[in-house]
């Protein structure tokens, strides 16, 4: 009895001290952890073709086309089997995989949540936030490269 009379003490308190904490999504976007983990990013420029994502990915979210002479054909990424670790984004030697903080995708098939690197590398910042920049400041060069110059393919 006492605890729930606590509990309902501790409601009032919030309920009445005039903070917000929820947002009328969708007029309004909430803001996110830097270190939210959302839909991924793929540069084709910066990505050598080592296949440790695929490698590491725990549940084979990621599949890798190569040709004879190993250079990189198809990078597809099944947006709805990942489990959103982050493995592929922290073993990836150059940047060419990220997690964005993007969370708004939606398809009206399973089959729609296969991204190929098109798709991939279209795949909106999420408030423009580079997630890099706020996990690690060195590495903040995608925001900028991405408004144009250099084209991630
Ligand atoms: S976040 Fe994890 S599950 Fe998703 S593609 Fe990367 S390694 Fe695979
Ligand atoms: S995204 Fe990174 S880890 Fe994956 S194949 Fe390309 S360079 Fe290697």
């Amino acid at each position: 009895m006492i605890g729930i009379l606590k509990g309902m003490a501790t409601t009032m308190k919030h309920a009445l001290d005039g903070n917000t904490f929820t947002v009328k999504y969708p007029e309004v976007a909430p803001e996110v952890s830097p270190r939210f983990r959302g839909v991924h990013k793929f540069s084709q420029e910066r990505c050598i073709w080592c296949r440790q994502c695929e490698d590491v990915c725990p549940n084979d979210t990621i599949q890798i086309v190569m040709d004879e002479q190993r250079n990189g054909e198809e990078y597809n990424l099944h947006v709805g089997q990942c489990i959103y670790c982050r493995l592929c984004e922290e073993v990836c030697p150059v940047d060419a995989i990220i997690l964005t903080q993007n969370f708004e995708f939606t398809a009206d098939t399973k089959d729609e949540f296969a991204y190929n690197k098109e798709q991939l590398k279209n795949v909106p910042w999420y408030k423009g936030s580079d997630p890099l920049e706020a996990r690690n400041p060195d590495r903040s060069a995608w925001v900028g490269e991405g408004a144009g110059e250099v084209d991630y393919q």
